[in-house]
């Protein structure tokens, strides 16, 4: 009689064949942190690049940290590495005088100052993680952030241990005659074998996570720049030779963020050269590594057919992004993983201040609240909620979240807000200046903005500590006799407070306003006991307490307030004010911003209140407030076009369920679709009129006007669609047909599919005919059908993960299908079939072994199971627990469920 494996020995008497359970996962708390023992000045590498085995030797030159135990042993970390031999100041170990384990090589007497040489086989084919060393259709790249270097060679793998890097590659000459790595290229040749070499050299300290290799068949879109101080820098981006056609925009938004960071920030790039190296299997987006980024395809590649406008920008911001890395992360770093919103937060807020200079403010800041709402709001109230400065992490791969950057960012914004744009700049001149070649804390770059100002950021420093979305509670009186009106703010703690929040310590928020006369026009801000009102439209006020009164004087008629413009603080308000009011802001607030939010709230409400209807089998009727709103947003001409898309683009279900105790996933549907259709049928002659005015007059350009036209005109399709009628479908068939770019293109797709029937099959299959050979263009055909509201879409989900052309293993692929189905599709991912929960728990399980990063983002889908009613609730429930009792589940996964399971 046989027994199932794991019942054998179940004993609990016998420990010793007790079956074997991993060891729980070991936490890393932030206040335990503690320096390294020893610092590393140089480091040598030699990598020997080969098809089966690849040998990496090292020679570090260390030395025992001041202060440290002088017994103290040397503790490397190291991960799935062979390790050859080990020598200490020439000298060869024996077995004896070391000792590996899974995570690190101990070796337990070394002097204070000594060279220590490793050589260790690694295998990049079979790294399927895609962190250490890897390889992308048939290049080698690197992945070392955030713990990815002890995949590579034994090291003090931490961000406070910087050291200076001359790294040398040998490989294949014909098969990888390209051999990059960070830094400049001091030296070359050839090598018998047919084999040839490179090395390369970096002048600047750096943490091992911004090292960097790249070996391939590559080809070279190159620039130049010249800095402030005229120094010429060459700008090369790397990419396989069938996209060198598509680099061109890559390389002009690096070269107008090298030129912004300069006018605004005075900071120049430092060294000769500056490479960008786009793969196609990459866990994120881009990493900054210096000198050499390695970059997500996606974040390159474009040409107009094959890139929307949104593709476009993100490029250019991601260019950005990663670019700004130089001097916020790279020259001044991370003293630990907590601090990770140090550079994140304040590198996100950079490029989001470039990408506002680069088009419109307005337009960014929307979308900035957007993703910061969607998705920052939602993890701030599900289990893995945690400050922008994580207390402790598990696995720090699951901490680069919305919240360290998203949320990060809007903090930096606030200090932004507090101390004014001179004021930010000198305490940024100060931070450069005090911690340039360091690893620091948040604490040290908010005594930076402190001191360079005289300002006392004790109170706000609490942002750092800080869970959750702060609620801000408005109430206003108004006295026409007096002309006073009263603003009361008060702080609240998260609405979805677990325990313990209660005592949230005070905050210091600033909120940015203005008050509008029933005119539309800006009243005098003056309060009371001021002898003159604040200069401007717009003032800040600071509360610090937990409730402050603000009295203005001078206003005789009841005003409506614009509160939060500009989104002057990451915090949920409440503010009970008239849908009359909303109507005053949307149509005449100065600020664009607000203006949009107004516009939000009110179809929010509507939305709410037809989904209670749909509930509760009510007949739904639209209001007709909502209709003259959109109308006038349509026709008001000081709108341009992406504002007007924008201001007509509803709240999407995930915000709207945010705003319901438990999410009514098909009254929000139903709700959403009818209204979208009954502004449709009540707009039709504006909306046409819209589309033909907005359509395309010359071949496709990428410039501001044309961009906010194609928005328009593509809103205008998606309303017109919506109808279903000949008219408007043959409108989309026309324009999928004759579209000369992708966002055109793409959109009528989208509204094809929609439509369903002949058309989406016809549409579906052209584009999967035309661009089945390019993964990036693919990728938007597997994601516009997954993001679908058309009844059948679970059905077509579960039929695409059985798509020839689908594949796990490339994380680009895996996000176009399964994180937009279940992230992004609310209504159909929540099908109450259970049906979709069970597909994204299979692919998790599925991918779980080989890519446990990918695999704990596509999990995090469940994060919010608690909000859905009962039946949805076991149905997630049980996947979770599925998930959790897999053998050999990563720490990474097992991280995402045991939260979602606390
Ligand atoms: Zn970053």
């Amino acid at each position: 009689m046989s027994e199932a494996p794991g019942q054998a020995a179940a004993s609990p008497s016998t420990p010793a064949s007790a079956p074997q359970r991993p060891a729980p996962p070991q936490v890393i708390r932030r206040e335990d942190y503690c320096p390294p023992a020893f610092g590393i000045d140089r480091v040598e590498l030699r990598f020997e690049l080969d098809e089966d085995v690849s040998t990496v030797h090292a020679t570090l030159a260390l030395r025992r940290a001041p202060g440290a135990a002088a017994a103290a042993p040397l503790v490397l970390d190291g991960e799935g590495l062979v390790l050859r031999s080990v020598a200490i100041d020439g000298r060869t170990l024996g077995p004896e005088a070391y000792a590996q384990d899974a995570a690190t090589l101990t070796i337990a007497a070394v002097p204070d100052v000594f060279e220590l040489r490793t050589v260790v086989e690694i295998r990049p084919q079979d790294n399927t993680e895609l962190t250490g060393l890897y390889r992308s259709s048939g290049n080698y790249c690197t992945q070392c952030e955030a713990e990815g270097f002890r995949r590579i060679t034994f090291f003090l793998d931490r961000p406070d241990v910087m050291a200076r890097y001359r790294v040398t590659l040998a490989a294949d000459r014909t098969r990888y005659p390209v051999l990059l790595a960070n830094g400049n290229r001091v030296a070359a040749g050839e090598l018998p074998g047919g084999r040839h070499f490179a090395t390369w050299d970096d002048p600047f300290p750096k943490p091992s996570y911004l090292f960097a290799l790249v070996a391939g068949d590559l080809r070279c879109h190159a620039g130049e720049f010249t800095t402030a101080s005229g120094r010429r820098v060459r700008l090369e981006i790397w990419v396989e030779p069938e996209n060198i056609d598509r680099c061109e925009h890559a390389l002009r938004s690096l070269q107008r963020a090298m030129l912004w960071d300069e006018q605004r920030f005075g900071r120049e790039y430092d060294l000769d050269i500056y490479m960008i190296v786009a793969v196609s299997d990459f866990n994120m987006g881009a990493m900054e590594n210096k000198g050499l980024n390695i970059f997500n395809a996606k974040y390159v590649l474009a040409r107009p057919d094959t890139a929307t406008d949104d593709d476009y920008e993100a490029i250019e911001k991601v260019i950005a992004h990663e670019y700004f890395h130089n001097w916020t992360g790279n020259r001044v770093t991370c003293r630990d993983w907590f601090q990770l919103t140090l550079k994140e937060g304040l590198t996100v807020f950079r490029d989001h201040w470039f990408s506002a200079d680069m088009g419109s403010p307005a337009v960014t800041r929307i979308a900035e609240v957007l993703a910061l709402r969607t998705a920052q709001f939602a993890e701030d109230s599900g289990p893995m909620a945690h400050p922008i400065r994580p207390e402790s992490y598990v696995e720090m791969n699951n901490f680069y979240t919305a919240t360290v950057y998203e949320k990060g960012s809007e903090v930096i914004g606030m200090l932004r807000t507090l101390l004014g744009d001179a004021g930010f700049r000198r305490g940024m001149d100060l931070y450069f200046e005090r911690h340039d070649g360091q690893a620091v804390t948040c604490d040290d770059f908010r005594a930076a903005l402190a001191d360079a100002n005289g300002r006392d950021l004790e109170q706000f420093g609490r942002w750092y500590s800080q869970v959750g979305t702060p609620v801000l509670r408005a109430r206003t009186t108004h006295d026409p006799a007096t002309g006073r009106f009263t603003l009361r703010l008060e702080q609240a703690p998260p609405l979805a407070a677990g325990a313990g929040r209660e005592a949230a310590p005070l905050l210091h928020i600033p909120v940015a306003m203005g008050l509008l006369a029933p005119d539309g026009s800006s009243l005098p801000l003056q309060l009371v006991g001021e002898a003159a009102a604040s200069p401007g439209e717009t003032r800040v006020l600071e509360l610090r307490e937990q409730a402050q009164s603000f009295e203005f004087v001078g206003v005789q008629e009841a005003p409506a307030v614009s509160l939060l413009r500009g989104f002057s603080a990451p915090v949920e308000l409440d503010y009970p004010r008239s849908d009359d009011e909303l109507a005053r802001l949307m149509g005449a607030d100065p600020d664009a911003f607000a203006r949009w939010d107004a516009g939000q709230e009110l179809a929010r409400r509507v939305l709410l209140r037809l989904c209670d209807d749909a509930v509760a089998g009510r007949e739904l009727v639209i209001d007709e407030r909502l209709v003259t709103a959109c109308g006038r947003v349509l026709a008001d001409p000081r709108l341009d076009g992406s504002l007007k898309a924008l201001a007509l683009t509803l709240p999407n279900e995930r915000i709207l369920g945010q705003h319901q105790t438990i999410v009514a996933v098909e009254g929000l549907h139903r709700a959403r679709q009818f209204v979208v259709r009954a502004l449709a049928e009540a707009l039709q002659g504006p909306l046409r009129a819209i589309y033909s005015e907005t359509a395309p007059r010359g071949p496709y350009a990428i410039t501001q006007p044309e961009i906010d036209r194609r928005r328009l005109h593509n809103l205008a399709l998606g309303y017109l669609a919506a109808l279903g009628d000949d008219a408007s479908v043959a409108l989309a068939v026309a324009q999928f047909k004759d579209a000369d770019n992708m966002s055109d293109s793409q959109e009528a797709l989208a509204c094809l599919i929609e439509v369903g029937g002949p058309v989406r099959e016809a549409g579906l299959a052209e584009f999967h005919a035309r661009w089945r050979g390019d993964a990036l263009v693919l990728d938007k055909w597997f994601t516009l059908q997954a993001v679908s509201g058309h009844p059948d879409t679970l059905e077509r989900v579960l039929a695409l993960a059985h798509h020839p052309d689908f594949t796990l293993a490339n994380p680009n692929r895996t996000r176009a299908l399964l994180a937009s189905f279940g992230l992004r599709n609310q209504f159909h991912f929540h099908d109450a079939s259970g049906r979709g929960y069970q597909l994204l728990a299979d692919k998790v399980c599925e991918l779980d072994p080989h890519n446990p990063h990918v695999a704990a983002r596509l999990v995090s889908a469940f994060n919010n199971w608690r909000r859905f009613d009962s039946g949805r609730q076991a149905a997630m429930h049980a996947q979770l627990q599925r998930i959790a009792g897999l053998p050999g589940l990563s720490r990474s996964t097992q991280e995402i469920v045991a939260r979602a399971l606390v």
